[in-house]
């Protein structure tokens, strides 16, 4: 047992200041799906929990204006369940209830969804020099380069880590252009929700462009008007080694705009196969003022992973990802139509 400060402060300046406040080793706590967990394996060891749930006003659903603001309080089966987001935005609503179980999506929130650490096992099992991770203890090395790496990223890798970023949510919220507010010690500031997430490079335990003692407060989706004759479908398809509570082999989150059977604007992002939630721009290029057949809606999703580097056993992840990415285009066209 590690001894560790506990406070709950009831402002969001608060919070921020005693995290200012506190030696190094303070991390904020909301649902602790992910922290409590971590601290049980000895991978996070904090000094001070700043438990930020007492924060008032930032559980709010609000779906009412040109933009869906969701705090980040909000539990992922509350916004799973708001009847805007599940009747209008699939894509979002599949993502949180394809996440987890439904006792974690009651426990988790929305914003520290987004802060979800990797599931790599040699992150997860390798404390105390069992396994090197440079994202563990930077300089160390990376078991998972050369070792067993069937679950692990073949895009964005680079030498130093492969590890997939596990999210769901955060890939449809990167489909829909999605931006997150923060505050912290400079102020407030407004982050793309693209952005928020860093590539591994050489210095893979920064996961995040989030400065120390900076908290999320707000989700923010656009929420676009469509031109007349201009239907919209999406979808949030996932698959994985068993149909419930397990993480994603591959997975894609597709919004389409579609006009007298042709692609208007195709939105395409990618999970379980990147160290970050990833954008298909290769896939949407292809979809561009075309219509959308089987055939190109395959041609789409290889051109997704046209960049990839796979390792020894994850090779099966480009064709797996490819027939991912055509299904969901699929889904997400035939929704259109309804
Ligand atoms: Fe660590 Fe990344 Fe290597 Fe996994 S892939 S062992 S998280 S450095």
């Amino acid at each position: 047992m590690r001894p560790f400060s506990y406070i709950r402060p009831t402002t969001a300046e608060e919070a921020v200041n005693a995290f200012a406040d506190a030696e190094a080793g303070a991390r904020f706590i909301a649902g602790g799906t992910t922290l409590y967990d971590l601290m049980k394996l000895n991978i996070e060891r904090p000094t001070h929990l700043i438990d930020v749930t007492a924060i008032g006003g930032l559980a709010t659903i609000d779906t009412s204006g040109d933009r869906l603001r969701f705090g980040a309080l909000a539990p992922m089966s509350a916004v799973a369940a708001d009847p805007v987001v599940a009747g209008d935005y699939p894509v979002l609503a599949e993502a949180l209830w394809k996440a987890a179980s439904q006792q974690l999506r009651n426990m988790a929130t929305v914003g520290g969804n987004l802060l979800q650490r990797t599931r790599c096992m040699y992150f997860r099992n390798g404390v105390d020099g069992v396994y090197p991770c440079n994202k563990r203890e930077p300089g160390s090395g990376c078991a998972a380069i050369g070792g067993l790496d069937r679950g692990q990223a073949v895009l964005g890798a680079s030498g130093s880590c492969n590890a997939v970023s596990p999210g769901d949510w955060p890939v449809a919220l990167t489909a829909m252009d999605a931006s997150v507010e923060i505050v912290g010690p400079a102020g407030q500031r407004r982050v793309p929700i693209a952005e928020l997430y860093r590539l591994p490079g050489d210095t893979p335990h920064i996961e995040f462009s989030l400065a120390p003692g900076e908290l999320i407060t707000v989700i923010e989706v656009p929420r676009e008007t469509l031109e007349a004759g201009t239907a919209r479908g999406s979808t949030y398809h996932k698959i994985r080694d068993r149909e419930s509570y397990a993480f994603a082999l591959a997975s894609a989150a597709v919004v389409l705009e579609i006009e007298d059977d042709q692609v208007i604007r195709a939105r395409i992002a990618l999970g379980g196969v990147a160290t970050r939630p990833w954008r298909a721009t290769e896939a949407e290029a292809v979809l561009a003022g075309q219509r959308l057949t089987p055939e190109r809606a395959i041609e789409a999703g290889r051109a997704a992973f046209r960049t990839a580097q796979p390792g020894r056993h994850n090779r099966f992840k480009l064709e797996l990802g490819a027939r991912t990415v055509a299904d969901a285009l699929l889904i997400a066209a035939e929704r259109s139509r309804s």
